[in-house]
């Protein structure tokens, strides 16, 4: 990134999240493939590159080095978005696969940690025995989710809560036991309030091919072992992935890679069309002139800057909701624990009544996060099941830490750093309704200007890069006065959008 700052550019992106850095990047691309130039300015407000990607490297006395997540820690595989970007930028070989050993996820059942049945994706069993035998289930909540194959399916296409939809094929227990730890811990939100279309538009798909939804994941296993049977020598890949040094690695690469001007601690701070595109008034004085913009910033930045200019889309945006959430990093020995703690961790449901909603053992998930003979773990607090939890003082958040988890590991020992993260207002929840929002609110834009982000059509990193290119391509298509060419490989959308 350059430190220019001039007054016109063809192209503004506002936010230096992934989105918006994913955006200057696949600008620059397009831009330099239509063999045009196109002048690019991306504006941060903060003081630092990459949003939610933040990665601590925590050096302690004796122990050694630890590479700390603050936000996300890894993205799920299946969606290309990442790898393609980082083979791209040169980052190809950074990519690191979640560890093989130890691949379980565990649910806390009545005071023990159970394993996630082996061949469930995400909330869906591929193989029958293991899940028929889970000691996560009753008896009877077994046979009730067994009903799913009988079962007819739903004709009606309207949306429907992800509780309403696992409730409906598998029954109560389901939800309770997995689709609401699942969701509380990877996306601090209920399935009572989530949207199925927004979220995992794959298990209504497979709803009405194959009616059962237990049917269309077994028939989806096995097509998945034909095609390695075909491959033989091929190693299944990881569900998950990072980068070596931690997930910022990817905004440090974009930003050392991208050939535009950037600008840190500079707000957009309101816009207003002009007859050739936009004027906007950034906090550092400058007002700047631009053919189009991409809005990458969260919803709620994005309603209050769009208000003025309309607001059908800001009313529509402002429908989105927010919660917090808070984590926090803690290491210890391995040898003043019990015993090493096995998997990737536990997700507890709100009955097993638990301050923290997660736990990660990151130090199992990937290799090169912890010295050898230490362990890093990280807990998960708040979000829209606990929000009373994130309104308590620093110093609480940790305690409860780490009384949690020196009961699971069988310590009295304290760590022997710990490291808060608090993301306020920062989980958006794709509510019940989401893509209708959404309708509403690109129906509403205003010419020239495009949203992309963690708010919008997709929660996950590999989403946000998905958008920021598409946004960059109708960016550039404009800026240069030439038609965007739609880009149909990049509507593959494997299980899920969040
Ligand atoms: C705790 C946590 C864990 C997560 N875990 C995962 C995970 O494991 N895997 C995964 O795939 N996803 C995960 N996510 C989600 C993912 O991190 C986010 O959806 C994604 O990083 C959002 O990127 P973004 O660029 O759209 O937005 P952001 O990262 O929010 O970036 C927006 C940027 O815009 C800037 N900005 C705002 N207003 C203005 C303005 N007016 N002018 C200029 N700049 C402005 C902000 O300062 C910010 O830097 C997690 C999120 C959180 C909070």
């Amino acid at each position: 990134m350059n430190d220019g700052r001039h007054t016109e550019y063809d192209i503004c992106i506002v936010g230096g999240g992934v989105s918006g850095l994913a955006a200057a990047w696949y600008a620059q691309r397009f831009a330099a493939e239509a063999e045009a130039p196109c002048r690019v300015c991306v504006l941060e407000a903060s003081g630092r590159w990459g949003g939610k990607l933040l990665t601590d490297e925590i050096e302690a006395d004796g122990a050694g080095r630890f590479i700390v997540e603050g936000g996300p820690d890894s993205f799920l595989a299946q969606k290309p978005w990442v790898g393609e970007l980082a083979r791209e930028i040169g980052l190809g070989d950074a990519l690191l696969g979640t560890n093989d050993t130890g691949r379980s996820v565990f649910i806390w059942v009545k005071d023990r940690p159970v394993p996630l049945p082996q061949g469930l994706l995400l909330i869906a069993p591929s193989r029958l025995l293991p899940f028929m035998s889970s000691p996560l289930f009753s008896i009877r909540g077994r046979l009730r989710a067994g009903l799913d194959l009988i079962l007819p399916r739903r004709t009606d296409e309207s949306d429907e809560s992800v509780a309403d939809f696992v409730g409906r094929r598998m029954g109560p227990e389901a939800v309770d036991r997995l689709a609401e730890p699942l969701l509380a811990g990877i996306y601090s939100a209920e399935p009572e309030q989530m949207s199925l279309l927004a979220t995992f538009p794959r298990f209504r798909a497979m709803e009405q091919k194959h009616r059962s939804l237990i049917r269309a994941m077994v028939r989806t296993r096995i097509e998945i072992a034909k095609r390695r049977a075909a491959n033989p020598g091929r190693k299944p890949p990881a569900t998950f992935v990072s980068f070596t040094e931690g997930v910022a690695a990817l905004p440090r690469r974009l930003v050392e890679r991208v050939d535009a001007d950037g600008a840190l601690h500079t707000r957009l701070d309101a816009m207003a069309p002009t007859e050739t595109g936009w004027r906007l008034r950034l906090s550092d004085g400058r007002t700047v002139t631009c053919k189009a913009v991409v809005l990458a910033v969260m919803a709620d930045a994005a309603a209050g800057l769009l208000r003025p200019v309309s607001t059908k889309a800001a009313a529509a945006l402002e429908r989105i909701r927010f919660v917090s959430s808070a984590n926090v990093s803690m290491a210890w020995p391995v040898s003043a624990l019990r015993e090493p703690p096995e998997g990737f961790g536990i997700l507890f449901p709100r009955t097993a009544g638990s301050r923290i909603n997660a736990v990660t053992y990151s130090s199992n998930k990937f290799r090169g996060r912890a010295p050898d003979g230490w362990v890093l773990v990280r807990t998960f607090l708040g979000g829209s099941r606990n929000p009373e939890v994130f309104e308590e003082d620093d110093p609480t958040l940790e305690r409860f830490s780490i009384e949690e988890m020196q009961k699971l590991l069988g310590t009295d020992q304290p760590p022997l750093f710990t490291k808060l993260n608090r993301w306020a207002h920062s989980n958006p929840q794709y509510d019940v309704g989401h893509l209708d929002v959404m309708a509403e609110a690109q129906a509403g834009l205003p010419e020239g200007l495009w949203l992309a982000g963690g708010s919008y059509g997709g929660i996950g990193v590999p989403d946000c890069i998905r958008q920021g290119k598409e946004a960059a391509q109708q960016a550039v298509a404009r800026a240069l006065g030439r038609p965007a060419a739609v880009d149909a490989a990049d509507r593959r959308s494997p299980v899920g959008s969040a």
